[in-house]
Protein backbone atom coordinates (compact mmCIF):
# COMPACT_ATOMS: atom_id res chain seq x y z
CA UNK A 1 0.00 0.00 0.00
CA UNK A 2 1.08 3.47 -0.88
CA UNK A 3 2.03 6.08 1.56
CA UNK A 4 1.41 3.96 4.82
CA UNK A 5 4.03 4.16 7.12
CA UNK A 6 6.40 1.30 7.60
CA UNK A 7 5.67 1.03 11.22
CA UNK A 8 8.55 1.10 14.03
CA UNK A 9 9.49 -2.01 16.25
CA UNK A 10 8.24 -0.81 19.79
CA UNK A 11 9.15 -4.39 20.82
CA UNK A 12 13.12 -4.37 21.17
CA UNK A 13 15.02 -7.67 19.71
CA UNK A 14 14.81 -9.49 22.72
CA UNK A 15 18.71 -10.64 23.91
CA UNK A 16 19.83 -14.20 25.84
CA UNK A 17 18.74 -17.30 25.54
CA UNK A 18 16.12 -19.46 28.00
CA UNK A 19 12.10 -19.91 27.54
CA UNK A 20 11.83 -16.01 28.78
CA UNK A 21 13.34 -14.94 25.31
CA UNK A 22 11.75 -17.66 22.68
CA UNK A 23 8.80 -16.46 24.12
CA UNK A 24 9.32 -13.02 23.99
CA UNK A 25 10.67 -13.41 20.62
CA UNK A 26 7.28 -14.79 19.51
CA UNK A 27 5.12 -12.31 21.18
CA UNK A 28 7.17 -9.53 19.39
CA UNK A 29 6.93 -11.47 16.42
CA UNK A 30 2.85 -11.75 16.75
CA UNK A 31 2.60 -7.97 17.81
CA UNK A 32 4.71 -6.66 14.23
CA UNK A 33 2.21 -8.93 12.10
CA UNK A 34 -0.71 -7.32 13.43
CA UNK A 35 0.66 -3.47 13.63
CA UNK A 36 1.07 -4.18 10.05
CA UNK A 37 -2.54 -4.29 9.47
CA UNK A 38 -3.73 -1.61 11.72
CA UNK A 39 -4.57 1.89 10.56
CA UNK A 40 -1.75 4.24 11.20
CA UNK A 41 -3.33 6.12 14.59
CA UNK A 42 -4.08 2.85 16.58
CA UNK A 43 -0.31 1.65 15.16
CA UNK A 44 0.83 4.97 16.92
CA UNK A 45 -1.31 3.97 20.24
CA UNK A 46 0.56 0.95 19.89
CA UNK A 47 3.82 2.15 19.67
CA UNK A 48 3.43 4.07 22.74
CA UNK A 49 2.13 0.77 24.74
CA UNK A 50 5.67 -1.04 23.33
CA UNK A 51 7.77 1.78 24.41
CA UNK A 52 5.90 1.84 28.14
CA UNK A 53 6.59 -2.06 28.77
CA UNK A 54 10.42 -0.79 27.76
CA UNK A 55 11.16 -1.71 31.82
CA UNK A 56 9.71 -4.70 32.35
CA UNK A 57 11.69 -6.28 29.79
CA UNK A 58 14.89 -5.28 31.14
CA UNK A 59 13.31 -7.33 33.79
CA UNK A 60 13.02 -10.44 32.16
CA UNK A 61 16.22 -10.65 31.23
CA UNK A 62 17.78 -9.56 34.86
CA UNK A 63 15.60 -12.67 36.39
CA UNK A 64 16.94 -15.01 33.89
CA UNK A 65 20.39 -13.78 34.89
CA UNK A 66 19.56 -14.37 38.48
CA UNK A 67 18.31 -17.88 38.02
CA UNK A 68 21.27 -18.49 35.75
CA UNK A 69 23.76 -17.73 38.90
CA UNK A 70 21.73 -19.25 41.04
CA UNK A 71 22.04 -22.57 39.28
CA UNK A 72 25.79 -22.27 39.17
CA UNK A 73 26.52 -21.36 42.50
CA UNK A 74 24.09 -24.68 43.70
CA UNK A 75 26.38 -26.69 41.48
CA UNK A 76 29.67 -24.99 42.95
CA UNK A 77 28.27 -25.78 46.75
CA UNK A 78 27.42 -29.39 45.55
CA UNK A 79 30.87 -29.90 44.36
CA UNK A 80 32.21 -27.82 47.84
CA UNK A 81 30.17 -30.66 49.86
CA UNK A 82 31.73 -33.69 48.04
CA UNK A 83 34.79 -32.49 48.29
CA UNK A 84 34.25 -32.23 52.18
CA UNK A 85 33.22 -35.12 52.73
CA UNK A 86 36.04 -37.21 50.84
CA UNK A 87 38.35 -34.92 53.08
CA UNK A 88 36.99 -36.14 56.09
CA UNK A 89 37.68 -39.47 55.06
CA UNK A 90 41.51 -39.08 53.75
CA UNK A 91 44.09 -38.97 55.90
CA UNK A 92 46.81 -35.86 55.13
CA UNK A 93 49.52 -37.12 55.32
CA UNK A 94 50.00 -40.48 52.97
CA UNK A 95 46.21 -40.03 51.31
CA UNK A 96 44.93 -42.86 51.66
CA UNK A 97 41.32 -43.93 53.18
CA UNK A 98 41.79 -42.54 57.33
CA UNK A 99 39.87 -44.69 60.24
CA UNK A 100 36.31 -43.34 59.78
CA UNK A 101 36.46 -44.68 56.16
CA UNK A 102 37.92 -47.88 57.42
CA UNK A 103 34.99 -48.48 60.29
CA UNK A 104 32.50 -47.82 57.25
CA UNK A 105 33.96 -49.75 54.79
CA UNK A 106 34.34 -52.91 56.95
CA UNK A 107 30.74 -53.15 57.96
CA UNK A 108 29.95 -52.60 54.34
CA UNK A 109 32.21 -55.48 53.22
CA UNK A 110 31.35 -57.68 55.96
CA UNK A 111 27.59 -57.27 55.00
CA UNK A 112 28.18 -57.57 51.06
CA UNK A 113 29.89 -60.78 52.43
CA UNK A 114 27.48 -62.13 54.50
CA UNK A 115 24.98 -61.68 51.27
CA UNK A 116 27.43 -64.18 49.54
CA UNK A 117 27.01 -67.72 51.11
CA UNK A 118 30.04 -69.06 51.77
CA UNK A 119 32.38 -66.25 50.97
CA UNK A 120 35.14 -64.98 53.06
CA UNK A 121 36.71 -61.65 53.86
CA UNK A 122 40.12 -61.29 55.22
CA UNK A 123 41.23 -58.25 57.46
CA UNK A 124 45.23 -57.40 57.53
CA UNK A 125 46.34 -55.12 60.36
CA UNK A 126 50.54 -53.90 59.65
CA UNK A 127 52.47 -52.31 62.35
CA UNK A 128 55.26 -50.23 61.51
CA UNK A 129 58.62 -51.55 63.82
CA UNK A 130 60.01 -49.97 66.32
CA UNK A 131 58.59 -46.94 64.61
CA UNK A 132 59.98 -44.65 67.88
CA UNK A 133 63.40 -45.61 66.95
CA UNK A 134 62.81 -44.34 63.25
CA UNK A 135 61.44 -41.10 64.41
CA UNK A 136 64.95 -40.93 67.18
CA UNK A 137 67.07 -41.49 64.45
CA UNK A 138 66.09 -39.76 61.39
CA UNK A 139 63.56 -37.08 63.22
CA UNK A 140 60.08 -36.88 62.87
CA UNK A 141 59.74 -35.97 59.04
CA UNK A 142 61.83 -38.79 58.39
CA UNK A 143 59.40 -41.06 59.90
CA UNK A 144 56.61 -39.43 58.02
CA UNK A 145 58.45 -40.18 54.46
CA UNK A 146 58.88 -43.94 55.96
CA UNK A 147 55.10 -44.06 57.13
CA UNK A 148 54.02 -42.24 53.11
CA UNK A 149 56.64 -45.49 51.75
CA UNK A 150 54.60 -47.44 53.54
CA UNK A 151 51.33 -46.28 51.92
CA UNK A 152 52.77 -46.49 48.89
CA UNK A 153 53.78 -50.19 48.47
CA UNK A 154 50.11 -50.93 50.71
CA UNK A 155 48.80 -49.13 47.45
CA UNK A 156 50.82 -51.59 45.10
CA UNK A 157 50.19 -54.50 46.76
CA UNK A 158 46.57 -54.13 46.67
CA UNK A 159 43.44 -54.57 43.93
CA UNK A 160 41.21 -51.24 43.51
CA UNK A 161 38.36 -53.44 44.89
CA UNK A 162 40.26 -53.81 48.29
CA UNK A 163 40.59 -50.95 51.07
CA UNK A 164 43.83 -49.96 52.33
CA UNK A 165 43.93 -47.40 55.21
CA UNK A 166 45.37 -45.56 57.65
CA UNK A 167 44.10 -46.28 61.32
CA UNK A 168 46.72 -44.92 63.32
CA UNK A 169 50.01 -43.76 64.11
CA UNK A 170 52.02 -46.13 62.18
CA UNK A 171 49.26 -48.77 61.86
CA UNK A 172 47.64 -49.68 58.63
CA UNK A 173 45.15 -51.90 57.65
CA UNK A 174 43.78 -53.81 54.24
CA UNK A 175 40.36 -55.40 54.11
CA UNK A 176 40.26 -57.96 51.03
CA UNK A 177 36.83 -59.06 50.22
CA UNK A 178 36.48 -62.62 48.62
CA UNK A 179 39.94 -63.19 49.83
CA UNK A 180 40.45 -66.64 52.38
CA UNK A 181 43.03 -66.56 54.36
CA UNK A 182 45.52 -68.36 52.26
CA UNK A 183 45.16 -65.88 49.02
CA UNK A 184 45.93 -63.07 51.98
CA UNK A 185 48.53 -64.54 53.26
CA UNK A 186 50.43 -64.11 49.86
CA UNK A 187 49.14 -60.17 49.81
CA UNK A 188 50.65 -59.95 53.46
CA UNK A 189 54.32 -61.44 52.70
CA UNK A 190 54.58 -59.22 49.73
CA UNK A 191 53.85 -56.23 51.76
CA UNK A 192 56.11 -56.97 54.51
CA UNK A 193 58.89 -58.21 52.19
CA UNK A 194 58.11 -55.28 49.73
CA UNK A 195 58.67 -52.69 53.10
CA UNK A 196 61.95 -54.46 54.07
CA UNK A 197 63.48 -54.05 50.63
CA UNK A 198 62.81 -50.74 50.56
CA UNK A 199 65.54 -48.10 50.35
CA UNK A 200 64.30 -45.10 51.53
CA UNK A 201 66.07 -41.57 50.84
CA UNK A 202 65.75 -39.22 53.30
CA UNK A 203 65.77 -35.07 52.79
CA UNK A 204 68.93 -35.10 54.11
CA UNK A 205 70.17 -37.58 51.67
CA UNK A 206 70.90 -40.64 54.36
CA UNK A 207 68.75 -43.74 53.36
CA UNK A 208 66.38 -45.36 55.61
CA UNK A 209 64.98 -48.95 55.99
CA UNK A 210 61.84 -50.14 57.76
CA UNK A 211 60.20 -53.39 58.53
CA UNK A 212 56.22 -54.46 59.23
CA UNK A 213 54.71 -56.99 61.17
CA UNK A 214 51.44 -58.51 60.09
CA UNK A 215 48.61 -59.89 61.56
CA UNK A 216 45.57 -61.19 59.58
CA UNK A 217 41.97 -63.09 60.68
CA UNK A 218 39.24 -64.71 58.10
CA UNK A 219 35.59 -64.25 58.33
CA UNK A 220 32.99 -66.73 56.70
CA UNK A 221 29.55 -66.15 55.84
CA UNK A 222 27.04 -66.91 57.05
CA UNK A 223 27.41 -65.53 60.16
CA UNK A 224 29.84 -62.94 59.75
CA UNK A 225 27.94 -59.53 59.55
CA UNK A 226 28.19 -58.38 62.51
CA UNK A 227 31.67 -59.72 63.84
CA UNK A 228 34.00 -56.75 62.45
CA UNK A 229 34.94 -56.02 66.39
CA UNK A 230 35.55 -59.94 66.40
CA UNK A 231 37.74 -59.45 63.44
CA UNK A 232 39.27 -56.98 64.52
CA UNK A 233 40.70 -58.04 67.64
CA UNK A 234 41.71 -61.39 66.15
CA UNK A 235 43.56 -59.60 63.73
CA UNK A 236 45.42 -57.71 66.13
CA UNK A 237 46.40 -60.75 68.42
CA UNK A 238 47.60 -62.06 65.28
CA UNK A 239 49.64 -58.79 65.01
CA UNK A 240 50.74 -59.08 68.34
CA UNK A 241 52.05 -62.55 68.33
CA UNK A 242 53.78 -61.57 65.11
CA UNK A 243 55.52 -58.87 67.04
CA UNK A 244 56.75 -61.06 69.86
CA UNK A 245 58.03 -63.50 67.25
CA UNK A 246 60.68 -61.14 66.37
CA UNK A 247 58.71 -58.75 64.15
CA UNK A 248 59.12 -58.02 60.38
CA UNK A 249 56.95 -61.24 60.09
CA UNK A 250 53.28 -62.43 59.23
CA UNK A 251 50.82 -64.04 61.62
CA UNK A 252 47.33 -65.85 60.95
CA UNK A 253 45.00 -65.57 63.51
CA UNK A 254 43.21 -69.08 64.46
CA UNK A 255 39.13 -68.03 65.43
P1 LIG B 1 56.67 -51.80 67.78
O1 LIG B 1 57.67 -52.47 66.91
O2 LIG B 1 56.39 -52.58 69.02
O3 LIG B 1 55.43 -51.44 67.07
O4 LIG B 1 57.38 -50.45 68.28
P2 LIG B 1 57.02 -48.98 67.87
O5 LIG B 1 58.14 -48.10 68.31
O6 LIG B 1 56.63 -48.89 66.45
O7 LIG B 1 55.71 -48.73 68.71
P3 LIG B 1 55.28 -47.61 69.67
O8 LIG B 1 53.79 -47.75 69.79
O9 LIG B 1 56.10 -47.64 70.93
O10 LIG B 1 55.61 -46.25 68.93
C1 LIG B 1 54.91 -45.80 67.82
C2 LIG B 1 55.62 -44.57 67.35
O11 LIG B 1 55.01 -44.07 66.14
C3 LIG B 1 55.57 -43.47 68.36
C4 LIG B 1 55.00 -42.28 67.60
O12 LIG B 1 55.69 -41.13 67.87
C5 LIG B 1 55.16 -42.68 66.16
N1 LIG B 1 54.17 -42.04 65.31
C6 LIG B 1 52.84 -42.13 65.41
N2 LIG B 1 52.25 -41.37 64.44
C7 LIG B 1 53.24 -40.78 63.73
C8 LIG B 1 53.27 -39.89 62.61
O13 LIG B 1 52.24 -39.46 62.06
N3 LIG B 1 54.47 -39.51 62.14
C9 LIG B 1 55.63 -39.95 62.71
N4 LIG B 1 56.77 -39.54 62.22
N5 LIG B 1 55.63 -40.78 63.78
C10 LIG B 1 54.47 -41.21 64.28
MG1 LIG C 1 51.49 -49.34 66.88
MG1 LIG D 1 54.88 -49.95 65.71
Amino acid sequence: MTGMAQPSKPFAEPTGAGPASALALHLRRSIEHLLHRMPAPVREVANEVGRSLAPQRGLVLQLEQLLKERERLAEELRAANEMLVELAMTDPLTGMSNRRYFDEALKRDLARTERQGGATLTLVLIDADHFKAVNDTYGHNGGDTVLKEIAMVLRESTRVSDVAARVGGEEFALILPQTSSDNALVVAERVRTRVAARRIAHDDGRIMQASVSVGLATACSPGCRNHGKVLYEAADRALYAAKGAGRNNVQVAKL
